[in-house]
């Protein structure tokens, strides 16, 4: 019997505290020995605290290890830096993995792709400058042992789960240091790999790859900014954001939350999807090894689409309530 795990839940902003009311619902209906530790940050916590991530939200996670986490609003134009950001380099989660499968039958069936998304540098670490009034320097840092260890880890990923191909993503022809390196650092590590093939292809030729024919990739590896764009694209290509699960791990710490943002447009009307976030949550159970439980949402998530049980964003009527009850439903039922 596994021992009690504490989980720090940020509900977030935005669709953010239906679709976690909706997850935790669900995975509570499993009986599991988990408990949820709710902190706040956001915009939220901003209004009622001042403070955009408050000293309890690191204290949480300090003690936990693991968070689930519903997407985040950061005030635009206020000098704050981006919250999912500031976590993500807080605890050193440099893997942002993000697998996109196709849930419903599209226009793409049977996708299957998972990205390896760097996630603590690149552009993403805000340095930016005016030289003078008219003129703007941002900075893109990439350092070796940052390019290393993402790019192992989609070669140890495609190892384990016998994928068979990595392809590395990039733009060295303009950004000849900076992604030049990059590529000379995967194409050298991927001699340790004899039997998974590589592959390399420029960013703007990958997006229309993608959309063309996304069954000729596998595991795709990029920097923090190509690896976010291709997500959303890889979003599009399953039905849309509110599918697409996501995780930043780290060495000791890890963060699930879902591909999407805060979702302002439907937020507070009971139509958001909780797939992404649900999705994610799975992840969480897969690495805290509850294999079962995590298997059993997947399959009556599964019927759910199979029975064409979707919320209004794929198509269908559910609201998140309703959502919620049917997955409780077909989850008692199994
Ligand atoms: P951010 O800049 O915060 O990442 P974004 O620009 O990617 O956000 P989102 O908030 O993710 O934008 O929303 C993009 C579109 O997708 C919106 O129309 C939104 O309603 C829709 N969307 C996103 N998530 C969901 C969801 N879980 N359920 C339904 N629709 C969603």
């Amino acid at each position: 019997m596994k021992n009690q795990t504490n989980i720090t839940v940020i509900p977030g902003d935005g669709i953010g505290p239906e679709i976690v009311s909706s997850v935790t619902q669900i995975i509570d209906s499993l009986d599991l020995k988990l408990t949820w530790d709710y902190v706040t940050a956001g915009k939220t916590s901003l209004e009622d605290s001042g403070e955009l991530i408050p000293q309890i939200v690191y204290h949480s996670i300090n003690q936990n290890k693991i968070a689930l986490k519903g997407p985040i609003e950061t005030p635009i134009g206020k000098g704050f830096r981006s919250v999912n950001v500031s976590l993500r380099q807080q605890y050193d989660l440099y893997t942002n993995l993000r697998p996109i499968r196709s849930l419903k039958n599209d226009r793409y069936s049977n996708i299957d792709l998972i990205i390896f998304r760097e996630n603590t540098e690149g552009l993403y670490i805000g340095l930016e400058k005016n030289i003078d009034k008219d003129t703007v320097h941002a900075t893109k840092l990439v350092t070796r042992s940052g390019c290393k260890r993402i790019i192992k880890e989609a070669f140890d990923f495609a190892v384990k789960h016998n994928r068979k191909k990595v392809t590395l993503v990039h733009k060295a022809n303009i950004l000849k240091l900076a992604d030049g390196m990059f590529l000379e650092i995967g194409r050298a590590l991927s001699k340790e790999y004899p039997d998974i093939e590589f592959e390399d292809v420029i960013v703007d030729n990958m997006c229309m790859q993608l959309v063309l024919d996304p069954n000729q990739f596998d595991v795709i590896v990029a920097q923090n900014l190509y690896g976010d764009i291709l997500s959303d694209l890889c979003a599009g290509l399953v039905g849309g954001l509110g599918t697409v699960p996501g995780a930043n791990i780290g060495t000791d710490i890890a963060i699930f939350e879902a591909v999407h943002g805060t979702a302002p447009d439907i937020a507070g009307k009971n139509l958001a999807n909780p797939t992404a976030l649900l999705l994610s949550a799975c992840m969480m159970l897969e690495h805290l090894e509850y294999f079962e439980a995590s298997n059993d949402i997947r399959k009556a998530l599964d019927k759910m689409f199979q029975e064409k049980l979707l919320t209004k964003d794929l198509g269908g009527n559910l609201s998140t309530s309703d959502f919620t009850s049917q997955m409780i439903g077909f989850i008692k039922n199994t």
